[in-house]
């Protein structure tokens, strides 16, 4: 890689960054098709965070970048205008520098419903489907799949009221959406797993390889596609033991391919190498 005295700078910010697979993708993207850019990560506290970007944002060589936890939220009220997804979700993922005014774009839904079709060869329409978790990325697809007009959406969460919360958004929003708020306990949601076409885990259980399944797979209609947004570890043991009943079983890694070419298309107005970019990523995990 040549880095020039026009080199155009990509920045993602989080807390920590360390683990990111987002500069290896990006990077690799940027080197396919010969772009004098660079995407490097930077491990910004949230007390920081504010200054940090003021002070970026007027170098003349700042193309924008990616905002991942725990500054998504924050990102949405530092910038000069936010796209519609990210407006809707009051949550930016992706940063864009057009003549000096930041626009914060957010590609997370997009991205999961690309990793969908691709992935899993799923058409969320008409379909229905359990949402386990209401943090930032349950948040995200939820609005997303009400978007595109599932046939109805549980919202399961530890913290009921955070279903209930977000059910609530998203049902204002999309008031023909058939919505319905649940906590996690696993006797309730032994007739809703039976009836769904898709399970989605949007929570963080699964992130250690110990974790267990926070849902029985046996009580799973056997033509349900399963989808763990977590990619590390490649196989959760949700996604171990949905395989083991012959279900279809996708991981995140094809949603944070697919919102980062998003991310890549808006930076850069031409079309993501996604097959460098999946190449990259998956050199990752051998
Ligand atoms: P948040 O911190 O915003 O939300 C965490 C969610 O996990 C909450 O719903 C929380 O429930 C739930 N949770 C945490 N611990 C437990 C537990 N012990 N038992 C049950 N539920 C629990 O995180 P994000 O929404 O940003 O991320 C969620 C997951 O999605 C992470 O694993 C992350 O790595 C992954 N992700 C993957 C992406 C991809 O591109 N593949 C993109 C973004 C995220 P409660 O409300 O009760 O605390």
């Amino acid at each position: 890689m040549r880095i020039t005295g026009k080199t155009k700078i990509y920045v993602l910010f989080g807390h920590p960054v360390q683990h990111s697979l987002s500069p290896v993708m990006q990077n690799a993207a940027f080197q396919a098709l010969g772009l004098d850019c660079l995407y490097i990560p930077w491990s910004v506290p949230p007390r920081a965070f504010p200054d940090t970007l003021k002070a970026l944002r007027d170098m003349e060589n700042f193309g924008g970048g990616n905002v991942t936890i725990p500054h998504k939220e924050q990102a949405a009220a530092l910038v000069d205008d936010l796209s519609p997804e990210a407006a809707l979700l009051n949550a930016v993922n992706t940063l864009v520098k057009e003549e000096g005014h930041l626009v914060g774009h957010n590609t997370d839904g997009a991205g999961f419903l690309q990793s969908l079709r691709e992935d899993a060869g799923f058409d969320p329409k008409g379909k229905r489907v359990l949402l386990l978790g209401a943090g930032g990325a349950a948040k995200a697809i939820a609005f997303a799949l009400a978007e595109v007009g599932v046939g109805g959406l549980f919202i399961s969460n530890r913290t009921w009221q955070r279903a209930e919360t977000l059910a609530q958004l998203v049902g204002g929003k999309y008031p023909g959406c058939q919505i319905l708020a649940l906590g996690l306990q696993k006797e309730p949601l032994v007739p809703v797993l039976a009836s769904i076409d898709l399970l989605v885990n949007a929570t963080s259980v699964g992130l250690h390889a110990s974790d267990p399944s926070l849902i029985d797979c046996g009580a799973l209609n056997p033509q349900a596609v399963v989808v763990d947004l977590i990619y590390n570890p490649e196989e959760t043991t949700l996604l171990r033991e949905a395989k083991a009943r012959g279900l279809k079983a996708v991981n995140g890694l094809g949603m944070l391919l697919h919102q980062g070419a998003l991310a890549f298309e808006r930076w850069t107005k031409q079309k993501a190498p996604l097959a460098v970019m999946r190449g990259a990523l998956f050199s990752r995990f051998p």
